[in-house]
Order: C-alpha cells, then structure tokens, then sequence
C-alpha cells in the first residue's frame, strides 16, 4: 500500500511505543475447547486466534489418506468481523495460501509414519486480526497439536520481521504492515533452529534480510519461551 505521509515512528518509538526489536504483548493458553482433542487461544497484540486440533483420525474423504503416514490438514480461516472492512466468509487465495504453507510448516516435526490412514486436522479461526496472522495462527496451531499429545519432534514457533520507514523491525502490527516496506514471516523448529516457514514481501538489500532474518529467529525463540510456558500451566496443581 502506498504511504501516503503517513509516519510510523513518533519521537523515535514505533506507533505502539515499541523498540525496533521488541514484540507486541502475547498471552497463551492451551485446553480451551472442550470437544478437541487439543487446543489453544493466542492473543498476539491486537491478534485473537483459536486453534482447534482433531486426531489422528480416520482420513475422509477416504482417498486421501495414505498406505504408510498420518497426513496433515490445515485450515486456516480469517472470521468476517475479524478485520475493519468485513472480510467476505469463506475461503480464498489467501487463506487458501496460508493454509497451504502452516501445514507444511507443521508437518516438518510430526511422527506422521506412527499413525498410517489417518489424518491430524488443524484449524485456525483467527477472530481478530492486527498484521502477522500467519505468524499467530502457527504459533497457536502447533501448541493446539502438542495439547492433543500429537507425536512430534519439537514444537513450531513462529514470528516476522519487516521493514518500516527504512528501517528493520520485528513483529509488525497493522499500519506498519499496511505502509510498512517488506514483511518476512519465519517460522522455525526451535531445538535445532531449522526453518519450516520464509516467505518475503517487498524488498530488503542482503545486509537487511540477513538483520531481518536474525530479528525474526530471536522473535521464534521468544515465542517458544511463551509456548511452553502454555503448555506447563496446563499441568500445574
Ligand atoms: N487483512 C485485512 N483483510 C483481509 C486480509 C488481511 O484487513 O481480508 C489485514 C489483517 O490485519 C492481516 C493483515 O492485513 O493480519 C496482513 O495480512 P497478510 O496477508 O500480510 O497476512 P498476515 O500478516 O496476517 O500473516
């Protein structure tokens, strides 16, 4: 979108107030929905998500499921009164596209070949959006699989950086994504530090991607921290 004047930095702070490096507030909870097999709630600055996980299960319609793994379905989907302008209900481009790359994102860590023809359903409900989404519903989607005792070799934790009046910062909120330069979310397996998710809007030189790229890796370790800390409250007396 096209800056129009608009400034997003006031007396050298981010519209929030925040430093270049520091994330927006985030609260997490897991086992909020009682007919899931696992779940969670995430508010990520102004972000609500929930996300829902079923299974493993028998896979319908049945030719999908495959002889020798669990497959892994994702369904990301953006509520109509999530947004300023309502979003028309359904699916489209986009959330077909975020859906498509959250699974593969997840898919990376999960045991698929310990539960052969069934399928491990997740499902993003984002009930209010404010920039990095994509980011949030990962994030809650994973811990959503660890509730329901998926099998999986670590956790997934997610989180972007981008680029704001010239400059390299992490966790965008709307008005920086919207007049912001470039945008990188980043999604990562933290125990070995591998990358399941990178995408790229806008342009960065190399020296920017490298700092940007760095920026959103320490934002993934964060949100890890933030994660299991969900994940053991559930199980304090
Ligand atoms: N957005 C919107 N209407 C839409 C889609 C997106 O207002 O139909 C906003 C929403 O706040 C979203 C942001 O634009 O978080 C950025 O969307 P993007 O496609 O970059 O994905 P995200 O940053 O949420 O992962």
């Amino acid at each position: 979108m096209k800056k129009d004047g608009v400034k997003l930095f006031v007396d050298g702070k981010r519209l929030d107030g925040r430093e270049l490096d520091e994330l927006r507030p985030i609260k997490m909870e897991v086992g909020v929905l009682k007919r899931a097999d696992g779940s969670a709630y995430l508010e990520w600055g102004e972000n609500k998500i929930i996300a829902a996980c079923y299974g493993p299960r028998e896979v319908h319609p049945r030719h999908m499921e495959e002889a020798d793994k669990a497959i892994v379905r994702v369904r990301y989907n953006m509520a109509p009164f999530s947004v300023p302008d309502r979003k028309r209900p359904g699916p489209d481009r986009r959330s077909h596209e975020i859906s498509k790359v959250t699974k593969e994102a997840l898919e990376s860590v999960v045991l698929t070949h310990l539960y052969p023809k069934t399928v491990v359903d997740v499902f993003i409900e984002v009930l209010q959006a404010n920039a990095g989404t994509r980011c949030a519903g990962i994030t809650a989607a994973a811990l959503a699989m660890a509730d329901a005792g998926i099998p999986m070799r670590d956790l997934i934790s997610s989180c972007a950086a981008g680029k704001i009046e010239g400059k390299v910062a992490v966790d965008m909120m709307g008005a920086e994504d919207n007049f912001g330069d470039a945008d990188l979310p980043l999604a990562i397996s933290p125990q070995k530090k591998e990358v399941t998710l990178l995408q790229m809007d806008g342009n960065f030189t190399r020296k920017e991607f490298e700092e940007a790229f760095n920026m959103a890796m320490k934002g993934c370790l964060d949100v890890y921290e933030i994660q299991k800390q969900a994940l053991l409250k559930k199980y304090e007396v």
